[in-house]
């Protein structure tokens, strides 16, 4: 009987946007452990080169960082270049960069008498500028890089695609209407595409993860002061079955099998990994 394993990621060539970032760093060690060859694709070209290295030391394996801003088609093309020099042709991709922004955060959960005077602390305060940013990057930040680094999986007629969305993708979170419509979006669109390219040989699916604490939601879920979770936050680990924050690496295992063709025949789901945040109505 075949055994079941990830070897079939080995030797295989990964892009991960925003590979830099706190999830992105996690899964890029999942990728070195099973022998991929990782091109982490980030805005912040010293951290995806300080990040690359660290990770190949520390495992031996092929990661190179290469900038690129996932809302320019041309800077994208440029690091496919750069990427197929030195790694070979592209196998798999993870649309990681996306993230929320306090511009396009309310102050408040809700309306009501008592702060319906103050209007700017609530959706009609929301700046324009915000709230595009945070949509782009989310959903034009998925679909451009797949549109650049899924080219050699379809002269392949093989390849993987995994968009990094967010428990928000079902429903909306207070606060950030920008962030949920823009992840529900990135949901709509793996189905679309996995359909547009299920006869190619490309599956694409996504990833929806529950709460972790980052760089961008720590303003929202830590209480300045004392260190410890905010109302928000303690809102959420309430609200999560397992009464906790996840933590990056627990996304490791979710990754591994959309790429890998264990999964073969699964294209146009979105796996939440969230503790049953999903799964928990709150009573
Ligand atoms: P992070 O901020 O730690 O990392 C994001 C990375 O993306 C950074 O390295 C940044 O330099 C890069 N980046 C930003 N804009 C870019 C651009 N225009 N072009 C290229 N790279 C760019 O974020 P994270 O918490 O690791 O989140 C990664 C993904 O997971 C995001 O899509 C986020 O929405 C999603 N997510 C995060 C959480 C969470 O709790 N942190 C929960 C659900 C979903």
């Amino acid at each position: 009987m075949k055994k079941i394993s990830f070897d079939d990621l080995s030797g295989k060539v990964c892009v991960i946007t925003g590979g830099a970032g706190v999830i992105g760093v996690s899964i890029v060690k999942a990728l070195a452990s099973v022998g991929t060859k990782v091109a982490i694709v980030d805005l912040n070209e010293e951290l995806a080169q300080q990040v690359a290295a660290e990770i190949a030391a520390e495992t031996g394996a092929v990661i190179i960082g290469v900038k690129a801003n996932v809302l320019e088609k041309e800077s994208l093309e440029a690091a496919k270049v750069v990427i197929n020099e030195k790694l070979g042709t592209i196998d798999l991709l993870i649309n990681g960069a996306g993230g929320n922004s306090p511009q396009a955060t309310t102050q408040v959960e809700q309306l009501d008498d008592t702060n319906i005077q103050n209007l700017e602390a609530s959706f009609y305060g929301l700046q324009m500028e915000g709230f595009d940013k945070v949509f782009a990057l989310n959903f034009k930040g998925t679909l451009l890089p797949t549109m650049v680094f899924t080219r050699d999986m379809l002269t392949n007629r093989s390849g993987s695609v995994i968009n990094i969305s967010s428990m928000n993708s079902y429903h909306p979170l207070t606060k950030i209407p920008a962030y949920s419509a823009a992840k529900a979006s990135v949901n709509n669109f793996t189905e679309w595409l996995a359909v547009h390219l299920a006869k190619v040989g490309i599956r694409v699916n996504a990833v929806a993860p529950g709460f972790f604490i980052t760089s961008q939601n720590r303003f929202l879920v830590l209480d300045e002061k004392t260190g410890g979770y905010s109302a928000r936050g303690n809102k959420i680990v309430t609200n999560t079955p397992m009464g906790k924050f996840g933590d990056p690496s627990d996304l490791q295992g979710a990754v591994l099998y959309l790429l890998s063709d264990i999964s073969s025949f699964v294209t146009g789901i979105v796996i939440p990994v969230d503790g049953g945040f999903n799964a928990y109505s709150g009573v």
